[in-house]
C-alpha cells in the first residue's frame, strides 16, 4: 500500500526542508524526497562554500593590506587544495547535521527523483507515495549558454569543483554570481577576466551602487570586459588555451578556464507537472498565488523554481514557514510579501540594498516626491593606504513625500553586508529620513555615515 502523508516535499533545499521541518513542528506527517544531496544549492553549491571563497579572498586583500599597519607576510603562501579541503569537509558535516535534523523532526526521507504521477501521488524510484498536500521545492540549475563549444566552460557548479586555482579565467555574466565569483578568483590570485555584454554589471541596481563598484573593480578587481556578447567558445588556435569569440567576432583569448554565470533555470523539466495539471510557464517556472498555491489547489511551490526573481535562500525559506504556519499551524493569512527584500553581493567590496532604487522611486512616485540623500567616502580602513589603493564606499537613502519616508537604502563598501540587515527592519517599519538622524551615531564606523546624511 502506498505510504500516505499530509504534506510531500520533492527537494530538499532550502525551501523543502524549511516547510517539511516548519509542517513536522505542527505534528503534520511528512515526507521528503531529494536526488542528491540535503541542503540544495546554497549548502552545497551555493550561499555556503561561497562565502567561504569570499572570506579566503577578503583574507587575502587584508594581507595586501597588512604592510600598511607594519605587518611583514610572506607571498604566495596560499595552497587552494587545503582551501576546498576545509571547505568540502564543512560543507560535508552540514549535509550530515540536515539528516539529523530531519530525522530529529520525524521526517520520512525518500532519496531519489521525486516525480508527480497524479493529483496526489508522487513517485520515487519504485515506491509510490500519497499526499494531502504536496510543496514542489525543485530549486534552479546552472544555464549554458546555446553557443558552439559551450561546453569547454564550466558553471557555478564547476566551479566548486575545481582542483586548483585557475591561471587566467573568464567569467561570463553580468549578474551578482558572476560578480561574486570573479571576485573570490582574483582576489586569490588568478587572472580574471568579468566579460558582460553591456556596459557592467548589476544593470538592476541603483545608479550609485554601479558607479561604485565600477571605481572599486578599477582599483582592485578583475578586468572588465564591456560590450561583449559571446558567440563561440573554442581552443584557441595557436594552442594559447580556450578563446572567446564575440557576435562581431572579436576574440579574448588565453583562459584556462572559462565560467558561464548568466543565470538559472527551474529544475522542473522532469517532475510530472502536466501529468498533474500544474501549469507551468513558457521558462519552467511554476506561477503561484500569493499563498504559494500553484494552479492546482494542494499543490504548492516556492524557491528559485516559481521566478527568476528573489532567487535567494532567505526568501524560499520565508515562504515555505508560512505555507507551513498557514496549513497546520492555524495561521489562515500568512502569505510571504515578495517586496523590501534585502540583499547582500559578496563582491570587494560587498553591496547592500533594500527597495527601491532611485530609478524606481521615480518611476513610482515622481521625481517631485522623491529625494535622495547620499555621499561617498573612503572608509577608515583605508586610513593608512596609499590614495591609489584606498576604495571608496558609497551610501543613498531614497526617500519619498513630505515626510520623506525611507522607500530605499543602497550600500557599497567594506561591512555593508552585516550593516544592512538592521537598517533593512526600520525600512520594512517605515522610517523616515529624521527617525536615521534622530538616531545617535556609533563612531567610528561605516555605518554612521547613514545617519548622519545631508
Ligand atoms: C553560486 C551561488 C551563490 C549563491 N549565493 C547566495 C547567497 O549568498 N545568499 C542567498 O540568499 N542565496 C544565494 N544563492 C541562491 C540560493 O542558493 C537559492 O536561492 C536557494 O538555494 C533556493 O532554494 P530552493 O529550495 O528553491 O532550491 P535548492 O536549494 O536548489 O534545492 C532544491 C533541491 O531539490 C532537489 N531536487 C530537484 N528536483 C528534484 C526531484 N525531482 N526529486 C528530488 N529532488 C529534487 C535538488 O537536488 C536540490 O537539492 C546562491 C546560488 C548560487 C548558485
Amino acid at each position: 500500500m502506498d505510504a500516505c502523508y499530509d504534506l510531500i516535499v520533492i527537494g530538499g533545499g532550502s525551501g523543502g526542508v524549511a516547510t517539511a521541518r516548519r509542517a513536522a513542528e505542527y505534528g503534520a506527517r511528512v515526507a521528503l524526497i531529494e536526488r542528491e544531496r540535503l541542503g540544495g544549492t546554497c549548502v552545497n553549491l551555493g550561499c555556503v562554500p561561497k562565502k567561504i571563497m569570499w572570506y579566503a579572498s577578503e583574507t587575502a586583500s587584508s594581507l595586501e593590506h597588512a604592510a600598511e599597519f607594519g605587518f611583514s607576510v610572506a607571498p604566495h603562501a596560499f595552497d587552494w587544495t587545503t582551501l576546498k579541503t576545509r571547505r568540502d569537509a564543512f560543507v560535508a558535516r552540514l549535509n550530515e547535521i540536515h539528516s539529523t535534523n530531519l530525522e530529529r523532526s520525524g521526517i520520512d526521507l525518500y532519496r531519489g527523483h521525486g516525480r508527480l504521477v497524479g493529483g496526489n501521488a508522487v513517485a520515487v524510484g519504485e515506491q509510490q507515495l500519497r499526499g494531502t498536500n504536496i510543496l514542489l521545492a525543485p530549486g534552479a540549475r546552472p544555464r549554458r549558454p546555446q553557443i558552439r563549444g559551450a561546453e569547454h566552460g564550466i558553471d557555478s557548479d564547476g566551479f566548486f569543483q575545481l582542483e586548483q586555482l585557475p591561471r587566467r579565467v573568464a567569467v561570463v555574466g553580468a549578474g551578482y554570481i558572476a560578480l561574486e565569483l570573479a571576485g573570490v578568483l582574483h582576489h586569490l590570485g588568478a587572472d580574471t577576466t568579468l566579460v558582460v555584454r553591456h556596459d557592467g554589471p548589476l544593470r538592476t541596481f541603483d545608479p550609485l551602487l554601479r558607479e561604485a563598484l565600477l571605481e572599486a573593480l578599477a582599483v582592485s578587481g578583475p578586468r572588465l570586459q564591456t560590450g561583449f556578447t559571446s558567440a563561440a567558445c573554442e581552443p584557441d588556435p595557436s594552442g594559447n588555451g580556450l578563446c572567446l569569440v564575440s557576435a562581431n567576432k572579436e576574440r579574448l583569448s588565453g583562459f584556462d578556464t572559462v565560467i558561464w554565470a548568466i543565470g538559472r533555470d527551474p529544475a522542473t523539466d522532469d517532475l510530472g507537472l502536466a501529468r498533474a495539471g500544474v501549469d507551468c510557464r513558457p521558462d519552467g517556472t511554476i506561477p503561484v498565488d500569493a499563498y504559494q498555491t500553484t494552479s492546482v489547489p494542494h499543490i504548492f511551490a516556492v524557491g528559485d523554481a516559481i521566478s527568476p526573481d528573489h532567487q535567494l535562500t532567505p526568501v524560499a525559506i520565508a515562504a515555505g514557514r508560512r505555507l507551513a504556519d498557514r496549513l497546520f499551524g492555524g495561521a489562515d493569512k500568512r502569505h510571504l510579501e515578495y517586496r523590501d527584500i534585502p540583499t547582500v553581493v559578496f563582491s570587494h567590496p560587498p553591496l547592500g540594498t533594500v527597495g527601491l532604487t532611485e530609478p524606481e522611486a521615480v518611476a513610482h512616485y515622481g521625481a517631485d516626491a522623491v529625494r535622495c540623500y547620499q555621499t561617498r567616502f573612503a572608509p577608515m580602513r583605508y586610513a593608512l593606504a596609499p590614495a591609489e589603493h584606498k576604495i571608496r564606499s558609497a551610501m543613498k537613502l531614497v526617500t519619498v513625500g513630505a515626510e520623506e519616508k525611507i522607500v530605499g537604502i543602497h550600500l557599497c563598501g567594506d561591512g555593508a553586508d552585516e550593516m544592512l540587515q538592521g537598517f533593512a527592519v526600520a525600512l520594512r517599519m517605515g522610517a523616515t529620513k529624521r527617525d536615521f538622524d534622530e538616531t545617535v551615531a556609533i563612531h567610528p564606523t561605516s555605518a554612521e555615515e547613514l545617519v548622519t546624511l545631508r
